[in-house]
């Protein structure tokens, strides 16, 4: 059996999938990312989520035919190496996740690419995008990130490209985790609607998110406790949240004005929990922003859900060693989505 494994690193978990040869998930675990102990630990466990998921298909890890991994930070897919991980425990220089990983299952080798590339990529070949040729996935979650399938080719640009949350939708306007101000991101990414929550808590604004917090056990505005809060029609998440709204439709407008997609695909942690009825909304505050408005593209919810970026993890494939790419270079890039 041709079977396949694929792992999505988050800065909060890290879900595993192991594949058959028509990537239809046949075994899953998910596990908490290790908080303390830097790359290493996160590889162990890594490999033990990995294992958990080959357990529940009926394989050996060492049986695989590949691994592939999603990640966030800086990814040099030929030299196996992650660096600038900002939103795993002490992960800045590069670390040799893909032969460390390799060891640590059993020897199967392991390919590395971009954790947005590799969901929009599995969206493209196996879920909401399959009917297109050209597709912009958007990952709402702790980040805003992207992913472009151009006459279905991934387009990376030079590594660095639809890097849709650091659009800019407000000349001057709020800061963003990556430095600079204005972006996407600043107003949608889960991380800023969170500190921007807190701070509107300080100054004695009235809201429960923070006891949903609590009461779920969490020590982060997760997307089950902005879903809670809205349910419990909570003023001020309902606010952040249609903020948030109306920034992703002036981004994702821009970004269709510049490409042209046949289709817009929703996905990450907010964009999954959030589903369908928020993919419309935000399909209505993209509108006024398209040009070629006669024939806007479908705007569409993720539909391998919260096992997209492993799946299409586990349809990377090992590839030769060839010369180091030109890095990025940008350490404060920020790519993560949970
Ligand atoms: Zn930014």
């Amino acid at each position: 059996m041709s079977a396949r494994g694929g792992i999505d690193l988050g800065g909060t978990k890290i879900q595993a999938v192991v594949v058959n040869g028509r990537g239809t998930v046949i075994g899953d675990a998910r596990h908490q990312t290790p908080a303390n102990g830097g790359p290493p630990a996160v590889t162990a466990e890594m490999a033990a989520a990995l294992g958990e998921a080959a357990a529940a298909a009926g394989v050996e890890t060492s049986s695989l035919v590949s691994v592939g991994v999603g990640s966030p930070g800086v990814i040099d897919a030929a030299a196996g190496t992650v660096a600038s991980a900002r939103n795993l425990n002490d992960w800045i220089e590069p670390f040799p996740l893909a032969a460390e990983l390799s060891k640590a299952v059993g020897g199967a080798p392991v390919s590395l690419g971009n954790d947005v590339s590799v969901a929009t990529d599995a969206e493209f070949k196996l879920g909401a995008g399959k009917p297109y040729k050209s597709v912009l996935g958007v990952f709402w979650g702790t980040g805003v990130g992207g992913g472009i399938v151009l006459n279905g080719k991934p387009w990376n640009g030079r590594g660095a490209a639809a890097e849709i949350g650091h659009i800019v939708v407000k000349k001057d306007g709020a800061r963003c985790p990556c430095g600079r101000e204005g972006c996407l991101e600043a107003y949608a990414g889960r991380g800023s609607m969170e500190a921007k929550a807190r701070r509107e808590a300080e100054q004695g604004r009235k809201t429960d998110l923070f006891k949903i917090m609590e009461k779920k056990g969490r020590t982060r505005l997760t997307s089950g406790v902005w879903a809670k809060a809205i349910d419990d029609g909570d003023e001020l998440a309902i606010e952040l949240v249609d903020r948030a709204i109306s920034y992703l439709g002036a981004g994702i407008g821009s970004a269709v004005n510049l490409l042209d997609p046949e289709a817009v695909v929703i996905g990450g942690g907010l964009g999954v929990r959030f589903g369908q009825p928020y993919v419309e909304r935000i399909r209505q505050a993209m509108m006024p922003h398209v040009f070629a408005d006669e024939r806007p593209p479908e705007v569409l919810l993720a539909a391998l859900g919260d096992l997209g970026g492993a799946t299409g993890a586990a349809l990377l494939r090992p590839e030769r060693p060839k010369p180091a790419r030109r890095s990025v270079g940008d350490g404060a890039r920020s790519r993560a989505r949970r």
